[in-house]
């Protein structure tokens, strides 16, 4: 169900429950996800001035972006990392990104390393939904990586992959891009047992996804 929440700029914020707790909000196109456990876990800051409608959706589910704990950062482009530094005034919570991400010039401004308290290499399990994997999947940038969760089945994969209208698709080649990496990814991604993919642009995928991930397979093989 997807709803208009808010105005806080010319555009209404979008935002839907993919699961239990879990949030996907889609602000100037871009997604975030917010994770409500005890504590409050933002995946991906969208542009600069997204914030402010960050922290509405955050106090009209009744919590405050104080709760913040951990922001994650799928990879350092600025349609992700864009609003970090206006969060960081009104939550305490530490940054993570991955190590490789850290100084990537491809699309400024991005998250530089005095904003960054944890620097991932892949593999780390993270606390949230009783815990959250972090799969180093390069190719759209060296370090993008994406989040998933065996208990629920969820993998949010940041712009690693691409939502067309009725397909799966590579990533978008940027400056720093590697293509044959992010098609190795892609392969990595679909080893996943996931059963809903959210991305960092459009609708979260909820049927058919593994069907969609092979399909995109095939496709990069031919
Ligand atoms: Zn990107
Ligand atoms: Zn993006």
């Amino acid at each position: 169900m997807m709803s208009a929440i808010s105005r806080t700029d010319d555009e209404p914020h979008e935002a839907s429950e993919i699961i239990p707790n879990v949030y996907q909000l889609t602000i100037r196109s871009t997604n975030v996800v917010l994770i409500v456990d005890e504590e409050l876990t933002l995946i991906d800051t969208g542009l600069q001035g997204s914030s402010a409608g960050i922290v509405d959706f955050i106090r009209q589910l009744g919590r405050s972006p104080e709760e913040i704990s951990l922001i994650v950062l799928t990879h350092n482009h600025v349609d992700h990392v864009g609003g970090l530094a206006e969060l960081k005034h009104s939550t305490p919570a530490r940054t993570t990104i991955h190590a490789n991400d850290i100084g990537e010039r491809g699309n400024r401004p991005a998250a530089r390393a005095e904003d960054i308290d944890i620097r991932l290499e892949g593999g780390e399990v993270l606390k949230p939904m009783g815990g959250l994997r972090v799969i180093h999947t390069p190719g759209h940038t060296p370090g993008s990586i994406c989040l998933f969760s065996p208990r629920t089945r969820l993998l949010i994969a940041g712009d690693a992959a691409r939502n067309g209208r009725k397909a799966l698709h590579l990533p978008a080649r940027m400056a720093g891009s590697d293509m044959r990496q992010a098609a190795e990814s892609i392969e990595k991604m679909a080893e996943l047992d996931f059963s809903i993919l959210c991305l960092g642009h459009g609708l979260p995928l909820t049927e058919d996804v593994q069907v969609k991930m092979q399909g995109l397979i095939e496709r990069i093989k031919d």
